[in-house]
């Protein structure tokens, strides 16, 4: 008898002829992830992947779990036990030892046993499994037992596979698609609420990223970066680690600043993000943008600003949370662990560089005229790229 993770993927089971290689990273992931928490097993059977620990002992269940759920591509994870040999035999065995142990741990409970056949040369129908084992535990711990079928405190699964399975709990799992399985964007990454939800949404579905983060010295200080740095650590959970890309932005936004009308200044520098932003996408391999922009929620976000800022990009941008209002945003981005850091007190460049009285509803042409006055925006765009620090979370 050996313990063992059971791992339920879900959409990719769908995914037709092209299923394997989306359960092949699965796997992959998996196998990488697991890494650092002890030695595993980790192999496919049929619908589900199974992580055996070596040695039980050098594993923290729960530390195992949970990077298990934080795993794009898995709906479910459930620790049971597991043995090769495939009988009714070992079936009684492992779920007389499972539900002894939850005896042990809550006392009397009501249960129900649930059978999933998946090797069908098994003689036995999956209802003919659960009632014989039901009878089975009843014999065994009817004093502790009661059967429910309705709604049973214990649900006892039984599975059948290149072995049997059993185990009581599923915790849930990120869902998603398997990470790197559908292309590279680029994330622009601020210190904000909404950037880091924007981004895991997009990693979320298979998408793999890589940060931009526009940094202002003296105006933003060393910590507001160590902040960004932070989220994307955050993020990295659940990518396995992110490139950021640290653009030198103070030039730009000073000289922005002094040649450009007042009510422009934040459309402008948006749109010169997303120019850089696309360069360095493009030498990353990197097809499209991410941004946190939302509908309505400041003045660059009104329809006409994020016309005029889409304007910039020559790519798809990707905005996640375009529908999204900021409470919904933030359910999020407490789920994912980034919220307490997003609200962290450090300065960012736009909030700093911020006009009284933002123009909402900005026009192409005039934009691109006060642009086109801009002194060597191209040299400072170059330069800026020149100098971009990297750090890899
Ligand atoms: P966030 O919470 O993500 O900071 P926000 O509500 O503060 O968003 P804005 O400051 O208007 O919104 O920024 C809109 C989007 O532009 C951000 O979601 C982010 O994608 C991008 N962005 C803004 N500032 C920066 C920056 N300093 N570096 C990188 N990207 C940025
Ligand atoms: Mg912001």
């Amino acid at each position: 008898m050996k313990n063992v993770f059971l791992i339920k993927y879900g959409e990719l089971a769908i995914k037709g002829k092209n299923r394997y290689v989306f359960e092949n990273r699965l796997l992959e992931t998996v196998r990488k992830n697991l890494k650092s928490l002890g030695e595993f097993k980790v192999q496919k059977e049929q619908g589900r992947l199974v992580a055996i620990p070596s040695d039980d002992n050098e594993i923290d269940v729960e530390t195992v779990a949970e990077k298990l759920q934080r795993t794009f591509g898995i709906i479910g994870v459930s620790y049971g036990i597991r043995k090769e040999e495939i009988s009714l035999e070992s079936i009684k065995e492992l779920a007389l030892y499972h539900m002894k142990e939850l005896c042990d741990e809550r006392g009397s409970f009501t249960f129900k046993v649930e059978t999933k056949r998946a090797d069908k040369r098994f003689p036995m129908k999956s209802m003919e499994v659960s009632a014989a084992i039901g009878e089975f535990l009843l014999e065994e711990l009817g004093e502790n037992l009661t059967v429910n079928v309705r709604k049973p405190e214990v649900l006892l699964m039984v599975e059948i596979r290149n072995g049997v399975y059993v185990y009581s709990k599923t915790l849930p799992g990120a869902g998603g698609m398997p990470y790197g399985t559908n292309g590279k964007a680029t994330l622009l990454l601020s210190g904000g609420i909404d950037s880091p939800v924007a981004g895991w949404m997009i990693a979320k579905r298979g998408v793999e990223i890589d940060a931009v983060y526009f940094h202002s010295p003296p105006y933003t200080s060393e910590r507001a970066k160590d902040k960004v740095v932070e989220l994307a650590r955050k993020l990295a959970i659940y990518t396995g680690g992110i490139k950021v890309h640290v653009v030198n932005f103070t030039e730009i936004q000073t000289t922005i600043q002094k040649q450009c009308p007042i009510n422009q200044l934040t459309i402008i520098m948006r749109r010169i993000m997303m120019e850089i932003a696309q360069r360095i996408a493009d030498k990353n391999g990197s097809q499209a943008l991410i941004t946190g922009e939302s509908i309505g929620q400041v003045a660059s976000q009104t329809m006409h600003s994020l016309v005029v800022t889409d304007a910039a990009a020559n790519r798809p941008v990707f905005r996640p949370l375009i529908g999204f209002d900021k409470y919904e945003i933030i359910k999020i981005a407490e789920k994912i662990d980034t919220f307490e850091t997003s609200i962290l007190p450090y300065e960012d460049c736009c909030t700093i560089f911020v006009p009284d009285h933002p123009e909402t509803k900005p026009k192409l042409e005039y934009i691109e005229k006060s642009e086109s006055k801009l002194t060597n925006l191209e040299e400072m765009i170059l330069s800026s790229l020149e100098s971009v620090e990297i750090i890899n979370v």
